[in-house]
């Protein structure tokens, strides 16, 4: 068995064979593109970056991590050479328009090669994702000047484009920002505030940072109506040389994981002026950002994912090598030890990650490919695009996020005590995955906004349109005797998963909002179980349809196999647990409400 961090036969099975990219190519937006060949050429480049780029420089990095010295962040060497090859294959530009000199490619494929580095190197990947980001939204909300002025060198990896939301006092609760903005006659703003946990806020990759800012503008109305969205530059280009416009970098976090991803604290203002240009309108800051957050939720789903695929990997490898005890049924002493991946509780813990990785990432393009459909469809269809994208956005965030926590920690277990040495790469999986429910809105946030906006919003649409798919995909699972049973299963895990629903919604009926939301993380628990079963009988079908026509040109019979398999796994073990969560849903005790008599001591 060779060593590997994300499996490229999977990823074709679902971009090929279950979320079909190919559909994507008949809208204008994307036909300037090839076809699969040129979809495969793209990904394997990916690839080859990955390979000789990031994945030999994931110890590395950690081992030797970003750290704030003599007013400046140092970050690793490596990082230029990373930045560099990125650019030079235009993956900075991929999703920007042709218009705007990118490539205009589906987000799809573009995630497709993300997940590659960001399972490789999930530290590195992050300076290219949230460079990206920033880039979507001076494209998107931008003006000509604002395009002119910085798409160039973000697109050339010269320039990182950064998410300045955060404040000491405002994290989850954005409406709370002051960050200040005071207009000026000069078509600038004078920026004043403090940022914090500014992802490649500063490094040594790159001659300049372009922090896209959440501020309020000098009398702008309280909460979320009042804020504006600004770029603010270290340095503004001027005659060909760079300005010092005083954003002082005051430290980077060092952090448990993601040790060789910079997390900068930024002041504005407070050494000379600080100059902001406002993008879009004034007072819309919040919602461009809206706008950009399902992108950068699926973003941090993926990454999770990406993470759990890695440690999943390493632990597969492991298990395949490290001999230990024998046969459960054998005890002659004589015979040699078995390598620990025939004991069943190994490879329990193997099918369980096995379940969780690919399980996410299908669900991962389920939700791209109707966000590159909303993009390209008109009318009803856009809406039913837009509406499944939304309920499904915290979900794909959280699930992966939460799960993969799991499952990487099952990938320590399945390496023993080595597990838990500096020896073996699981160490750094277990620290760097713990970031991914937390960054881009905690889990608590996301199961507030299903619960509380998603299932609710257009009178229930979003939540009877993500059962309506889930329930076509149980009808078409019947067609296959061998599915039969498990179209059932989650057929009445749907039934139960509606009714927890109504249950919950007689409180939100009655206004009694905290009663409403007090268990939206079980929630969001519920949502995952369920989403991960729909999306697993969906592989099923793919693999059982081709093992049916004896079609294995695609992927080996083998391959196919093991995804009836770890379906089979998932409905036994995991699936279940939603009687469970439904039950404690349903129960009307009220523990966690806070009551007069203080029960936290
Ligand atoms: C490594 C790292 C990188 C980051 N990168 C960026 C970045 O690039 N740009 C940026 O702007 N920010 C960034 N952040 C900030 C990140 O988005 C916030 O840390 C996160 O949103 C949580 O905010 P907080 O830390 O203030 O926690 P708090 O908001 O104080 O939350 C603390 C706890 O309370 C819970 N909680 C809060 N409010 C509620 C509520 N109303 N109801 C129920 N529970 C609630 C939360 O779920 C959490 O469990 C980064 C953070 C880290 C650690």
């Amino acid at each position: 068995m060779t060593k590997q961090y994300i499996s490229m036969e999977n990823l074709r099975f679902l971009l090929y064979e279950v979320h079909t990219i190919q559909d994507l190519l008949t809208y204008k937006r994307f036909e300037h593109i090839g076809g699969i060949e040129e979809i495969n050429g793209l990904i394997h480049s990916a690839k080859a970056i990955a390979d000789k780029e990031l994945f030999p420089f994931f110890r590395a990095m950690d081992e030797n991590p970003v750290v704030y010295r003599d007013g400046k962040i140092r970050s690793h060497p490596q990082l230029k050479n990373v930045f560099k090859a990125v650019a030079d294959a235009g993956w900075f530009s991929s999703i920007s328009a042709l218009e705007h000199g990118g490539m205009q490619l589906p987000f799809m494929l573009y995630s497709a090669a993300h997940l590659i580095f960001e399972a490789a190197n999930s530290s590195a990947q992050g300076y290219v994702g949230v460079s990206t980001g920033a880039l979507e939204l001076i494209e998107t909300f931008g003006s000509k000047e604002l395009h002119e002025a910085y798409l160039p060198n973000m697109f050339a990896g010269k320039w990182q484009g950064t998410m300045a939301l955060t404040e000491p006092q405002a994290g989850s609760s954005l409406s709370d920002i002051t960050t200040s903005a005071t207009p000026t006659d000069s078509g600038y703003y004078e920026i004043v505030g403090q940022k914090i946990f500014i992802s490649g806020g500063e490094h040594e990759a790159c001659e300049n940072f372009v922090h896209l800012t959440l501020a309020r503008i000098k009398g702008a109305p309280a909460g979320t109506k009042g804020i504006s969205l600004f770029v603010v530059p270290k340095f503004i280009q001027h005659s060909g040389e760079l300005l010092d416009n005083h954003v002082v970098c005051a430290g980077d976090f060092q952090k448990l994981g993601q040790r060789g991803y910079a997390t900068a604290h930024l002041i504005f203002g407070e050494r000379g002026v600080t100059k902001g240009f406002l993008v879009g309108e004034a007072n819309k800051g919040l919602s461009y950002m809206f706008l950009m957050m399902n992108s950068a939720r699926i973003a941090v789903g993926q990454t999770a994912a990406a993470v759990a695929s890695a440690a999943y990997y390493a632990s597969l490898f492991y298990a395949n090598e490290r001999p230990q005890g024998r046969h459960i049924a054998d005890k002659d002493l004589s015979k040699e030890q078995i390598l620990i991946i025939n004991h069943a509780d190994v490879r329990r813990m193997l099918l369980m990650q096995k379940s969780f990785v690919e399980g996410s990432l299908s669900l991962v393009n389920e939700c791209l490919k109707y966000f590159d459909l909303e993009k390209v469809t008109t009318g009803e269809e856009k809406e039913k695009m837009y509406l499944l994208l939304e309920i499904l956005t915290p979900i794909v965030k959280t699930y992966p996020s939460e799960a993969g926590i799991v499952s990487v920690s099952n990938a320590l277990q399945v390496l023993g005590g080595y597990g838990f040495t500096m020896d073996f790469d699981l160490q750094q999986y277990y620290r760097d995955i713990r970031i991914m429910s937390i960054y881009e809105g905690t889990s608590g946030i996301q199961a507030l906004d299903l619960l509380g906006r998603k299932v609710p919003m257009q009178n229930g649409k979003a939540f009877q349109l993500l059962l309506a798919e889930m329930r076509q995909t149980v009808v078409t699972a019947t067609a296959y005797p061998e599915l039969i049973s498990y179209s059932e299963l989650l057929a009445s895990a749907i039934q139960l998963y509606e009714t927890t629903v109504h249950h919950l919604l007689q409180f939100a009926k009655k206004g009694e909002v905290e009663k409403y939301l007090a268990d939206a993380s079980l929630f969001m628990e519920l949502s995952g179980i369920v989403t991960m079963a729909w999306q697993w009988l969906k592989q099923a079908i793919v693999a059982q349809m081709a093992l049916h026509s004896g079609d294995t040109e695609k992927q080996s019979q083998a391959f196919y196999e093991s995804k009836i398999e770890t379906m089979r796994f998932f409905f036994k073990y995991e699936l279940p647990k939603n009687s469970a969560i439904s039950h404690t849903l349903m129960n009307l005790e009220m523990v966690t409400i806070k009551k007069e008599q203080e029960v936290l001591m």
